[in-house]
Formats: C-alpha cells, structure tokens, sequence
C-alpha cells in the first residue's frame, strides 16, 4: 500500500478480513456514478473497495456507507501507483466529467486517462481480474453521424479547451484495448451518454444539475447558446442497469449506453420547469466553444448484446430527483 490515507469513520481497506466474497475496486467512488455503482454492488453482497481524490467527488455521497463492514475506502489520487490487494474486477470511473471541472483541472484529466487509466489496467493485469472503463460519448465528438453508433470514429477537435477530456478518454479507450490485446486483461468500455439523477454535485455545472438548483432557487435558467443543441438524459439508475450487465458480458469493443430520446436544451429547460413546479425564466448564454450540436446514441448494440434499454423518461427522472436537489438548496449552494 503506497500513499493510502485513512479517513476516520470509514474501513480501511486492509483492516478487515474479507473471506470468500468477490473484491471489487471502484475508482472515482465518491463521485456520482461512482457512488451508485458501489450501492448496486453492495447491494449484491460484493466487497468493494473505494479509491477517490475527491477532486470532484464528496464523501457526502458514501456517507451512508460507513458502517458497512463490505465497503472501504481510501483517499488516494489513482495517478500514483497502488496496490489494494488481490481484486477480481476493477470498474474504472475515475475523472473530472463535467465540462467547467475539466476544463479547471485540464492536466489532471489528461493525466487520470493516461497514467490513471494505465494504473489502474495494472493492477487488473496482476490480479487476474475482468476490467470496465468508464468511456464517454464525448469520444464521438461534434459527431458528423446521428444517431451515433459504436462503429463512428467521432468528430473530435484535438486542441479545442474539449480536448483535454475528449482525448483523454480516447486515448484510453486505445490503452484498455492494448491491454486487452497485448497483455490479455479482461476488458470492457462503455460509452456513457449524459446521464443524471440524485448525488450530480450541485455545483459542478452539468446542464440538469444547473437547471433543478436554478428551477429550486428561483432563478433564472442559463441556457447556453440558441438551445436548439440537444442531449439525450438517462437517469442513473438505468445506467447501472446497463454497466452491470456490461460487466458481465464478453464483449470487449465499446459498448454505447444512454437514453435514446433526444431533447433541445430548450426542451430540457421546460422539462425542468414543470417537474419542479418552477416559474424561473430562461436566460441565454453564450455557447461554450467547441460545445456539441447533438448528441443521440445508437443503442441496437446494447439492446442485442445485452438485451439492456433505459425504462425511465426524463419526466420521470427529474421527478425522482426532485427531492435531492431540494435539500441542496436547503444547506446552501456549495453543497
Ligand atoms: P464525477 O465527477 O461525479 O465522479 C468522478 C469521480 O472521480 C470524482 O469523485 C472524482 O473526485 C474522482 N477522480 C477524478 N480524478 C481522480 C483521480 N486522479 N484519482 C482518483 N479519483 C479521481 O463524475 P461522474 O458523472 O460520476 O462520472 C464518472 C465517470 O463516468 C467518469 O469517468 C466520466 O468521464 C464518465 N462519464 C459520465 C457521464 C455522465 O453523464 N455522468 C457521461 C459520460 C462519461
Ligand atoms: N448547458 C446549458 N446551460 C447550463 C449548462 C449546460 O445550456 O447551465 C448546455 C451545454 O452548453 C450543452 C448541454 O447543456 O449544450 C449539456 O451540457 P453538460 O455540461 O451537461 O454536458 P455535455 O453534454 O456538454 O458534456
């Protein structure tokens, strides 16, 4: 164990005996997807073992966890070498995902893709354990293509303020391939399109989770642009339905995951507005650069492959998300 700090009030990872139970590492366990995944996982009756820099994550979003014997956690940056101990699957989340926290910690979002990811493949790699990379459909860019399918190579500019994301995940993509090919590690990526749901950090900028604190508050919604540009929401729930059945199959080329239903950001805006009752007006922005006119995932794969679809629309997703951003607003806006 290098560098492993103990937080008081959670397990360390090596100050409990696991007996037979299958050991999960979960990197990026304090973030949004993180979290949930840990839940269903626990839930399940797997170990896991949590690893996060709280970069962009809060141990608010485990808080819940810490008298669960399964579960531990350790503050540690995965872009230093580690070693948590015999693992039989890594579920690899770790990054800044949101764009204004990407574009804040530009090099530790090269740098988390690149030595994180190779960190992490390491590991899999001497544990002998299956591997599943959080990917992005952001690798598909200002796509060209629509919907967009697994077999689009993307419309990416490589020095846009993006590209620091963008291209961290692709050059992921290619690493966790090469340790598939070369070093035999046991590997799968999923492409994840915008997904949403209780634990967003209020804060970190994302459009649903600026929307419901502004609808909440009062205040007006910034609509970035013209708000024709869309996006297509899958709550979090169907997301872990979907990663989970990944997880579990043989297939090691991406894999796109998302809610198929496209909406303008102006739709999504009104969407808000009615799930919380909100008389907020709109107020327009100007259009980040490099921002994607749209975006829609091909899911015939998933749907074949995993026979997996996302159940929950967004009236419904919003409506279930409804009271955790009401009690954000409740403790202030830095919660
Ligand atoms: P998040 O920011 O809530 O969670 C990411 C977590 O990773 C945070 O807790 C952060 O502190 C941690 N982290 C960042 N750098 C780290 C490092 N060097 N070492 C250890 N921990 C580190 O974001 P999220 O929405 O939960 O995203 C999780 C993963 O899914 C990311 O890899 C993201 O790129 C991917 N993804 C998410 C979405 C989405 O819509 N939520 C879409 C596409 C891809
Ligand atoms: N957006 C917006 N207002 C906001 C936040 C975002 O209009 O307060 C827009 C943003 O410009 C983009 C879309 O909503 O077109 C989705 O943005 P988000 O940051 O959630 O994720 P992206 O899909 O761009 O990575």
């Amino acid at each position: 164990m290098i560098g492993f700090r103990l937080l008081i009030g959670f397990h360390t990872c090596f100050s409990e005996y696991y007996p037979v139970t299958f050991r999960v590492l979960i990197t990026g366990v304090a973030g949004f997807l993180g979290s949930h995944l840990a839940d269903r996982l626990l839930g399940e009756g797997f170990s896991v073992i949590g690893v996060d820099n709280l970069s962009t994550g809060t141990l608010e979003n485990l808080a819940h966890l810490a008298n669960e014997q399964r579960f531990c956690f350790e503050e540690h940056d995965i872009c230093l070498p580690f070693d948590p101990g015999q693992v039989d699957y890594v579920f690899n989340l770790a990054s800044p995902a949101s764009p204004p926290e990407y574009l804040r910690l530009a090099i530790e979002t090269l740098r988390v893709g690149s030595a994180g990811t190779e960190n992490t493949l390491e590991i899999a790699r001497k544990s002998g354990a299956a591997y599943l990379h959080a990917s992005t459909s952001e690798c598909y860019g200002d796509p060209l293509e629509h919907p967009q399918s697994e077999s689009y190579w993307g419309n990416v500019n490589p020095v846009g303020p993006r590209s620091v994301y963008d291209e961290a995940k692709r050059y992921a993509e290619a690493l966790v391939m090469a340790y598939h090919r070369s070093r035999s590690v046991d590997t799968r990526l999923v492409r994840i399109f915008n997904t949403y749901g209780p634990r967003l950090l209020p804060s970190d900028g994302r459009v649903i989770s600026n929307f419901m604190m502004q609808a909440v508050r009062g205040e007006p919604l910034t609509v970035y642009g013209s708000g024709n540009q869309t996006r297509s929401f899958c709550y979090v729930d169907d997301l872990i339905e979907g990663i989970l059945l990944l997880s579990r199959s043989n297939e090691h080329l991406p894999v796109n995951l998302g809610n198929p239903t496209e909406f303008s950001i102006l739709e999504c805006a009104q969407a808000v507005l009615e799930a919380t009752n909100s008389k907020s007006r709109l107020q327009f922005e100007s259009l980040p650069e490099d921002d994607p006119t749209r975006r829609c995932p091909d899911i015939a794969k998933a749907r074949t492959l995993l026979g997996w679809e996302p159940k929950i629309p967004l009236k419904e997703g919003l409506a279930r998300s409804l009271s955790f951003f009401r009690s954000k607003v409740l403790v202030g806006p830095g919660a």
